[in-house]
């Protein structure tokens, strides 16, 4: 994560918001390639779920809603965290993020370790252990750990077991609920009747809006409303970098289906389809994999949710989830505005709330994705035959931020720059391209690997001087080979979409 986090940050990809004054924790910027490889994420997610298909629409909607919105959904009430606090350190954890266990040794206790979540989590813990035994020169056997996150202990535990902040216990609170949801004031006044909500999810606002979608007379069941938009969560442990922030943008579409439908094949349908949209855009099927959310621990309302999971450098996390939310939303809805949130159904003339399949995914947690999947360093040969080390980003070309380097052999020549130029400025009109004159022509091509650039092309005395060819340059196999205009309009055609 660190190598991967300073190569955004050198190239420019992402880093700290407000950095000038020390940076604000839970938000990010993306710079010149990162606002390139996120946009390029986004649209290919609106092609593929809006524009390819003839059942979803597409729409946008405020980021600041009516706050009796996040009553209906619940989020008013429940939207919260557990959260725990250190006194001595003023530190805070997410409790379920923060395991402890007793250290007993031939039944015996000895005290209480505790760790944050993390790979290591129960390694630490037994580390902790050890050294508590040690520390306190305990002879005997240490018995297995029974780890507990911070939501389970018990009331009297609580004081005995340590801060991860101090190492000490006695600073850490019971675990109380915090509700994540920024706020604000609409208005000049700043009373109870001005407070306002910034969005956590955009869901909310296809459900507000699907009335006036159906009455737009576009949609017959099954359809969807798809949105991409930035929502906020006032995250108690923002971390693993843009993994969990506080800003962030979510593309989200809700399938409403027949009352009577099957619910569970079309579940099944929309997560195959996202894990194909995943592999579309480059993630490799060995690091996806996927969780069911145990049945006792939906929401009430909930029939089933299916997480997409990638393997961060940091473990296996959540990337996608897809839920069967029944027809909680819109009845909840219905109830709270008095506005009725029915079809009509034709075959059998009656009114019904439609139930809703729900795919919801992150821009920036995709983003880290693709950068941990495609990131490398390898050993390679040189001109001379002499090894070196590459860094390469292999990005798929669908979201690569630039999509062809155009590169006069030698800066000096007018009539190598003037073709390149050319070039150039014809491949611009359709695709984002970089145009590099400066430097030996290798140590070009790895500033384009480390950018993740699918290919480069070389103009040289042959394109003048022969057919017009120029050499193109592959990034992942390296090799090159000649190759015309129309030859390299075709390969982004097919391989850019
Ligand atoms: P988590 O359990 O990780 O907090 P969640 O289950 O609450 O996530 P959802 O409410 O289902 O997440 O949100 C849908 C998607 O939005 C997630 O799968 C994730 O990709 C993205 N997402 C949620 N919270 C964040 C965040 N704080 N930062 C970045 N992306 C997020």
């Amino acid at each position: 994560m660190e190598t991967l986090v300073a190569l955004c940050k050198r190239r420019v990809f992402i880093f700290q918001s407000s950095e000038i004054y020390g940076g604000i924790n839970g938000f990010f910027d993306y710079g010149p390639l990162g606002a390139e490889l996120k946009k390029n994420i986004r649209d290919c997610w609106w092609s593929d779920m809006v524009r390819r298909r003839d059942d979803i629409v597409g729409i946008e909607t405020s980021i600041i809603m009516h706050p009796r919105v996040w009553e209906a959904s619940g989020h008013v009430a429940g939207f919260t965290d557990p959260l725990v606090d250190c006194k001595a350190s003023k530190q805070r954890y997410r409790a379920d993020q923060l395991f402890f266990a007793q250290v007993v040794v031939d039944g015996r206790s000895v005290g209480y370790v505790s760790a944050l979540e993390s790979e290591r989590t129960a390694e630490e813990l037994t580390e902790a252990a050890e050294t508590l035994k040690r520390k306190k020169a305990v002879q005997g056997k240490l018995e297995p750990l029974r780890i507990r996150d911070m939501t389970e202990a018990e009331p009297g535990e609580i004081p005995l077991i340590p801060s991860p902040a101090t190492g000490e216990p006695g600073s850490l609170t019971a675990p109380r609920s915090f509700n994540m949801m920024f706020q604000t004031n609409v208005g000049a006044m700043t009373d109870a009747s001005s407070v306002a909500y910034l969005r956590p999810e955009t869901a909310q606002g296809m459900f507000a809006d699907f009335k006036s979608v159906v009455d737009t007379g576009r949609v017959k069941l099954p359809f969807g409303i798809a949105q991409i938009g930035r929502s906020f969560r006032n995250e108690i442990t923002p971390r693993n970098f843009i993994f969990r922030s506080r800003e962030f943008e979510q593309m989200e579409m809700e399938y409403f289906i027949h009352e009577d439908a099957d619910w569970a094949k079309c579940h099944r349908e929309w997560i195959d389809w996202c894990r194909d949209w995943l592999l579309s855009i480059g993630l490799p099927q060995a690091l996806l994999s996927e969780y069911n959310h145990p049945k006792e621990k939906l929401a009430f309302y909930s029939r089933g949710t299916t997480d997409i999971m990638f393997r961060f450098p940091f473990g296996v996390q959540e990337l996608w989830g897809i839920a069967a939310r029944g027809d909680y939303d819109l009845k909840q809805h219905e109830k709270f505005s008095g506005v009725p949130q029915v079809i009509f159904d034709e075959a059998t003339k009656r009114k019904f709330i439609p139930h809703v399949i729900e795919p919801a995914v992150g821009v920036d947690r995709i983003v880290l994705a693709v950068l941990c999947a495609g990131y490398a360093e390898e050993e390679v040969k040189d001109d001379k035959g002499s090894s070196e080390k590459r860094t390469v980003l292999r990005l798929s070309p669908r979201i690569a931020p630039v999509k062809v380097a155009v590169l006069p052999l030698l800066k000096n020549k007018p009539e190598l720059v003037a073709r390149a130029r050319a070039l150039y400025k014809r491949l611009q009109r359709k695709y984002a391209v970089f145009y590099d004159e400066s430097g030996a022509i290798g140590r070009r091509y790895r500033r384009q690997d480390e950018i993740g650039t699918p290919w480069c092309v070389t103009i040289d005395f042959e394109t003048i001087e022969k057919d017009g060819t120029f050499t193109l340059r592959e990034r992942d196999s390296m090799k090159q080979r000649r190759i015309g205009d129309d030859e390299l309009l075709a390969l982004l055609e097919e391989r850019v979409y």
